[in-house]
């Protein structure tokens, strides 16, 4: 049988000679796209808000098995030139070459994401603070980069205020904030308190919208702090899973709720820089029971011979002056 449209080859497809069957076909068309890209991320607005290529979007919709294109762009107007390789029938024997151009119009926009975080918007404020204290330059340094670090790829802060009690981080996400806090109490001890209101509903996703309070507080007690306890008085050296304390003769590692007992128990203070003095002192000399202590001043002072540390003559020590006792440090 002849091809009913030419006339002049076998017909192979559909009554049609190859030549004319593909004739036969549509023309190869991909309609224009109009894109909006955030000016702050460059996210692309393709369906939803995604974080996707120029090069992806063609490819997602030009949507053909066998095709190579090239882009040009100018301003914001990028033109395609499409070259697909086409199969129409099982029985072709070579793929039909059709070419076209479209274009993407890109629109200048702002994402979801980026227009909340623009806007201040916040689900959580996480609140740092020091019990009893007010934090520190270093602190709040330490703080905020441990709190940055934490921030997964879609979670941003929107404002960070320092209060002079501490540091308020504005969080995209009550995730995103509760996780911070967290990652906080693991690196540094404390204690996370974690409140929640509702405050609106999301009609999109049909949930309640939550606002969250979240404080995180670092314990009292930082290295450095001087502590009467147990009627000894100590370093602290560490306060973060346990409180960590030191003097000269010995070492105490307590547990936070321990720490709780003692404080109640008024067996736990803090001393203030103006109660204590603290000095280097050189041994002079040694008796038995006694040591002869040079002071900064050059006043001499007999003392205690402390029984856990060995003290040689001409060595230098660190004694700490509390009410009428002296204690090693
Ligand atoms: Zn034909
Ligand atoms: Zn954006």
């Amino acid at each position: 049988m002849m091809c009913f449209q030419c006339g002049k080859r076998k017909a192979r497809i559909e009554g049609l000679c190859e030549p004319c069957f593909l004739e036969s076909q549509p023309p190869l068309f991909i309609r224009n796209l109009k894109l909006a890209r955030c000016r702050e991320c460059d996210a692309l607005y393709y369906g939803s808000w995604r974080d996707i290529s120029l090069e992806e979007v063609i490819k997602e919709h030009v949507s053909l098995e066998d095709f190579d294109y090239r882009a040009e762009q100018h301003d914001m107007v990028i033109t395609v030139s499409v070259v697909a390789r086409q199969w129409f029938h099982e029985k072709q024997t070579h793929a039909f070459v059709q070419q076209t151009q479209f274009t993407i119009h890109l629109k200048p926009s702002l994402c979801n994401q980026c227009s909340r975080m623009l806007s201040g918007y916040y689900q959580a404020v996480l609140q740092v603070r020091r019990q009893h204290h007010t934090l520190t330059e270093e602190e709040r340094a330490l703080i905020d980069s441990i709190v940055v670090s934490s921030l997964r790829e879609k979670d941003f802060i929107s404002r960070v205020k320092e209060r002079k009690e501490g540091t308020d981080f504005y969080f995209s996400t009550s995730r995103a904030a509760s996780r911070a806090a967290h990652i906080l109490k693991k690196q540094l001890g404390g204690v996370v308190r974690e409140s929640y209101a509702i405050v609106g509903m999301d009609r999109q996703k049909g949930v309640d919208i939550k606002r969250g309070t979240i404080l995180f507080s670092l314990h009292r007690y930082k290295p450095g702090d001087m502590v009467l306890c147990q009627n000894e008085v100590f370093e602290v050296v560490g306060s973060s899973q346990k409180l960590h304390l030191r003097n000269g003769h010995s070492e105490k590692v307590v547990p936070w709720k321990k720490v709780e007992y003692l404080e109640n128990q008024n067996q736990l203070k803090t001393l203030s820089s103006s109660q204590y003095t603290m000095r280097d002192c050189q041994i002079i000399d040694v008796t038995p029971s006694q040591v002869l202590v040079m002071l900064p001043d050059f006043e001499t002072r007999y003392m205690k011979r402390p029984k856990d540390i060995k003290v040689k003559v001409g060595n230098w020590y660190r004694i700490l002056f509390f009410q009428e006792y002296a204690y090693w440090m």
